[in-house]
């Protein structure tokens, strides 16, 4: 018997209890929108863009300050 709960229902790779609103699919795990933020800051992303380095996620300010020289966007 397979338990409902555990199929097809993301858990947020932050608190690990399921997500019935919007899931923020990053880093190959499934966020709360509101747990999903800024490594350095901690700040939510709330769907704004996000940028990815070594398994963890930044926000726009502190993926600049920290690997500026790195920049997609800009170049
Ligand atoms: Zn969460
Ligand atoms: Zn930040
Ligand atoms: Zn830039």
């Amino acid at each position: 018997l397979r338990c409902h709960d555990k199929m097809g229902i993301p858990i947020c790779g932050a608190c690990r209890r399921p997500i019935e609103e919007r899931v923020v699919t990053a880093l190959g795990k499934n966020w709360h929108v509101e747990h999903f933020v800024c490594a350095k800051c901690e700040k939510p992303f709330l769907g704004h863009r996000h940028y990815e380095k070594k398994g963890l996620a930044y926000c726009e300010i502190h993926y600049h300050q920290l690997f500026g020289n790195l920049c997609f966007v800009c170049n």
